[in-house]
């Protein structure tokens, strides 16, 4: 049709159609589609629990692309996923996650520990990985959901708990080096006992300087799955020696025990402990657990008498770098009291000897292993864990 004169109308047939640029959507708790599975499996008795090796009936699972955003959460059938072979996740290790745990009140009723800590964190890892963010509140909101609908899955024995692992990974599918544009966050659980069956045991530290798990400007100080990749070597090697765990060091300094946080009681001059730990210099992971035992420790004794510690010992909390050489010095001195790991699988694990340079550097024995200020510590958490000592709002129920 030749156009002889312009009219609105013949403009409005000659041009494309307005374009709309689509907004892509937040992640929306409120959009949660739920496919219950049909058949549920057999809850293991809590004594035959190994950490991570039992997975519950459902996940939770969402996909972002560039274009719509975030898709509507999914509480659906646990499964696996189907991922293109040349997924960035697959290629470039855009993995992050984070681990934390759901725990029967004395009500039956679950509850998580300062889970915000965990979604800020998680937060913080996909952020350094370039990954599509995504509104943490709502993520915990779905967090909760999933627990509720695996309740059947939290052990009713004590010390036990469900194991939360939310991931997210990114699943741009081009060799392309770049950020992911794309990304599938889901978070599975697995049921899971104490950290030690048969009560706790001192754990042997092989403190390894010529294989670092992070440094400076490094990414040790997020939760992202390629810290680990490189640490299950030297682990093994520190396994045939006879240890539990590598002591990771960072030119001569002590960074962290295997995944776990670490740290020292020292004997002061005063007579009073001080209670340290490396500060988070960027090649220190910001642990929850490592968190919550410093602010314990500045409350004790004038907020709270930590358990089995006389309100008359004085703790001071002290964020600091220590050496080898300082580790071997205050044990020869008779100053070094206690060391142990904390983080969310264990808690608290008590230090029996560090295998530094050929000699072992021996820590004073315990009854039940952990010394009183771990024991403190162990019994505390966990009593805020468990909902059975309430403070400062840490302990937040599923609802
Ligand atoms: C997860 C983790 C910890 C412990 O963190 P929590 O939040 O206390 O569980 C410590 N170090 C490393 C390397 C970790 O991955």
């Amino acid at each position: 049709m030749a156009i002889t004169q312009i009219t609105s109308d013949t403009i409005e047939s000659v041009l494309p159609a307005p374009l709309t640029v689509p907004v892509p959507a937040e992640l929306d708790a409120s959009k949660l589609e739920i496919d219950l599975a049909s058949e549920l499996k057999a809850v293991p008795p809590a004594s035959e629990l190994t950490f991570g090796q039992v997975m519950t009936d459902h996940m939770m699972i969402a996909h972002y692309d560039p274009v719509n955003g975030w898709s509507a959460p999914q509480i659906k059938p646990y499964g696996s996923l189907s991922v293109d072979p040349a997924s960035s996740c697959l290629q470039y290790a855009t993995n992050a996650f984070e681990g934390m745990k759901a725990y029967l009140g004395p009500d039956g009723k679950p509850r998580l520990f300062r889970p915000q800590m965990n979604m800020q964190r998680m937060e913080t890892s996909g952020g350094r990985l370039a990954l599509p963010p995504f509104d943490t509140n709502e993520l915990l909101k779905l967090i909760k959901k999933l627990v509720l609908i695996e309740q059947r899955w939290i052990p009713t024995v004590p010390g036990h708990s469900l194991y939360l692992r939310p991931t997210i990974i990114g699943t741009r599918s081009s060799l392309g080096v770049a950020a992911s544009d794309r990304a599938t966050l889901y978070v599975i659980c697995s049921p899971t006992g104490p950290f030690f069956r048969t009560g706790p045991k001192p754990i042997a530290l092989f403190a390894v300087g010529e294989h670092v798990r992070s440094w400076p400007g490094g990414t040790g100080g997020y939760k992202l799955s390629l810290n680990y990749a490189s640490t299950f070597r030297p682990q093994q090697v520190a396994a045939k020696l006879g240890y539990d765990q590598c002591l990771w060091l960072l030119n001569g300094t002590i960074a962290e025990a295997g995944a776990m946080n670490v740290f020292v009681v020292l004997k002061r001059d005063d007579g009073a402990l001080e209670v340290a730990t490396p500060p988070l210099d960027g090649t220190i992971l910001p642990g929850v657990t490592r968190a919550s035992i410093l602010e314990l420790v500045a409350a004790h004794p004038s907020k709270t008498t930590l358990p089995g510690l006389d309100p008359s010992i004085v703790l001071h909390p002290a964020e600091r770098t220590m050496t080898m050489a300082d580790l071997t010095e205050w044990s020869e001195e008779g100053r070094l009291l206690e060391v142990f790991a904390v983080g969310t699988a264990a808690v608290v694990a008590a230090v029996g000897r560090i295998g530094y340079e050929g000699k072992d550097i021996v820590l004073p024995a315990h009854e039940g292993a952990l010394g009183p200020v771990a024991r403190g510590m162990y019994d505390r958490v966990t009593a805020i864990q468990d909902g059975r000592f309430d403070w400062q709002d840490w302990c937040v129920k599923c609802e």
